[in-house]
C-alpha cells in the first residue's frame, strides 16, 4: 500500500446545488453572496470561486489577503465583512474595487472617499461588532444622507427560530432602517436565516455555512466535502481489555477494531466522544477510544468484509458532517475550518 493520508475531496456540484436550493427559498430580487471566509470554510477558496461565480452575485470575506485572491479570478462584487484596519489595505482595497464593512469609529475614515462602496454594520443585539443605533444616527446625518450604502447587521440565532432574540434583532435593524431617509439597502440574513426567515432577505443573503451543507436542520442541504483515511489495522480485543490513551474505552465483550490513519494533527478532534458515527465499507461504525494525533479506533464487530486499506469516512455528502456535532459540544464551522495541511486535497 502506498503511504496513507487523510484525503479531503471538495465537490464543487454540491456546493451548487446547496446555493441554487437556498436561492429557490428567497425572493428572487434578493442578491446571494456566497462567504468565503477561513479558505471558503476549509473548501478551497480559488476553486469554489471558479466553481460558482455564475450562480452567485458576490463574496463575501474578512481577510483582505482572500479578498485579493478572489479578485483575480471574479469581477463580482467583494464585500471585506470587518473592513480594513490601516491605510495600506484602504489602498489595496480601493483599487482592487473592494466594498468595505465600517462597523466602529476607527474606520470612520473610509467614509471620506466618495468612491468605496459601504455596507454600515450595526448592533441589533449580538453585541459584537457595530455601531448602536444612536451612534449609527448621528453618522449617518454628518455622512450618510448624499450616498448610497447598504445597512448591514449579523444575526445571533438565526438557527434557533424559538429564539426571542431574532425577532428583537429584527425589530432593531427595521427601526433604524425606517429613520433613515435616503435610499439604502439592507442586508441581516445568513444560512439560518434564509431557511428559517425567508422574507427577511431584504437586498442581500450573506451564505456562508448552508452552501457547504454543514446547516444541521434542513436535509436538501448537504456536505460538499468528503473527509476519509484508510485502515491501517485491524485488531480483537478481548472483553475487558481497555483501548487508547487512557484505557478511555473497556470492550464489554469479544470485539474487533479497525485503526484508521487519520487523528487530530489531521483535524478531527481529540476531543470526539466513543460511539460518533462514521462509515466503513456503507455501514455505519462507531468510534471506540480516545482519538490520537494520527489514529482513530472504530468498532468493527458488526461488519464482517472489513480489511486493511478498506476507507473510513469520517462525513460526506452521505454520511453528514454533523453526526460529529451534538454530542461532542462543537459545530460544523469548527469541523469545516480545522483540517489540517498535512490532508492531501482534492476536488471534483
Ligand atoms: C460568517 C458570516 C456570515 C455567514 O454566516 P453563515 O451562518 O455561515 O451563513 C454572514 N455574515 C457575516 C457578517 C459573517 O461573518
Amino acid at each position: 500500500m502506498r503511504e496513507p493520508s487523510a484525503e479531503l475531496i471538495v465537490d464543487i456540484g454540491v456546493i451548487r446545488k446547496n446555493i441554487l436550493y437556498l436561492k429557490s427559498l428567497l425572493n428572487p430580487e434578493t442578491k446571494f453572496m456566497a462567504i468565503l471566509k477561513a479558505n471558503a470554510y476549509g473548501h478551497g477558496l480559488k476553486e469554489v470561486t471558479l466553481g460558482i461565480d455564475d450562480i452567485v452575485d458576490g463574496y463575501g470575506l474578512v481577510r483582505i489577503h482572500e479578498a485579493l485572491e478572489i479578485r483575480e479570478n471574479s469581477s463580482k462584487k467583494i464585500l471585506l465583512m470587518q473592513g480594513v484596519y490601516n491605510n495600506q489595505d484602504f489602498d489595496l482595497a480601493n483599487k482592487n474595487d473592494l466594498d468595505l464593512v465600517v462597523h466602529n469609529d476607527d474606520q470612520l475614515f473610509i467614509l471620506d472617499n466618495p468612491n468605496i462602496n459601504i455596507w454600515i454594520k450595526i448592533n441589533t443585539g449580538m453585541n459584537r461588532l457595530g455601531f448602536s443605533p444612536k451612534s449609527f444616527s448621528s453618522i449617518y446625518k454628518k455622512h450618510l444622507t448624499k450616498r448610497q450604502f447598504t445597512l448591514m447587521s449579523h444575526l445571533a440565532c438565526s438557527d434557533n427560530p424559538l429564539d426571542d432574540l431574532n425577532k428583537k434583532q429584527f425589530n432593531a435593524f427595521d427601526e433604524v432602517s425606517k429613520n433613515v431617509q435616503t435610499n439604502h439597502h439592507k442586508s441581516i440574513g445568513n444560512t439560518g436565516c434564509i431557511i428559517n426567515y425567508p422574507n427577511q432577505g431584504f437586498d442581500w443573503v450573506r451564505s456562508g455555512i448552508g452552501i457547504y451543507g454543514g446547516y444541521s436542520a434542513d436535509n436538501t442541504l448537504q456536505s460538499a466535502m468528503t473527509f476519509r483515511s484508510k485502515i491501517i489495522e485491524i485488531k480483537d480485543i478481548k472483553k475487558g481489555d481497555r483501548v487508547g490513551y487512557n484505557g478511555r474505552v473497556i470492550a464489554s465483550k469479544d470485539i474487533k477494531i479497525a485503526i484508521v490513519y487519520a487523528g487530530y494533527a489531521d483535524g478531527y478532534p481529540q476531543s470526539t466522544f466513543d460511539k460518533t458515527k462514521v462509515s466503513i465499507n456503507n455501514k455505519e461504525v462507531n468510534i471506540f477510544g480516545q482519538v490520537s494525533m494520527d489514529l482513530i479506533s472504530i468498532d468493527i464487530s458488526d461488519i464482517s468484509n472489513c480489511k486493511i486499506g478498506d476507507w473510513c469516512t469520517l462525513w460526506s455528502s452521505k454520511d453528514s458532517i454533523n453526526n460529529h456535532i451534538a454530542n461532542n459540544n462543537l459545530i460544523s464551522y469548527e469541523l469545516m475550518t480545522r483540517i489540517t495541511d498535512r490532508v492531501k486535497v482534492s476536488f471534483k
